[in-house]
């Protein structure tokens, strides 16, 4: 059975526009995320400007290129839902074609 489709949140193979399109900042501790899942990173206040291109967070970006998922960065959660839904997806196409 082919799998072309994808779900949320990742709409395609390689990546979370999150990790390029936003960051949550808590000024209150100096740090930025990609969103509220995912461990935070220390802003470097003397390379202000680079918030939301830290090194972490770098190194997501290619590692979704490729294909993969960040490791220990909080990811998991997006990871094992859409493996939840593809499951499901799966399972519900399999039934309605009898
Ligand atoms: S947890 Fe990771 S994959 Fe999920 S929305 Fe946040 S940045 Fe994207």
């Amino acid at each position: 059975m082919s799998k072309e489709y994808t779900v949320f949140p990742i709409k395609n193979d390689s990546a979370c526009v999150y990790k390029w399109a936003w960051s949550t900042v808590k000024l209150y501790t100096g740090t930025a995320s990609s969103c509220h899942r995912v461990v935070p990173v220390k802003i470097d206040i003397n390379d202000f400007d680079n918030f939301h291109n830290t090194t972490p967070v770098i190194e997501d970006r290619v590692k979704m290129m490729n294909g993969e998922w960040p490791v220990d960065r909080g990811c998991e959660y997006c990871k094992n839902l859409k493996i939840l839904v593809e499951s499901v997806t799966d399972f519900i196409i399999m039934k309605s074609l009898g």
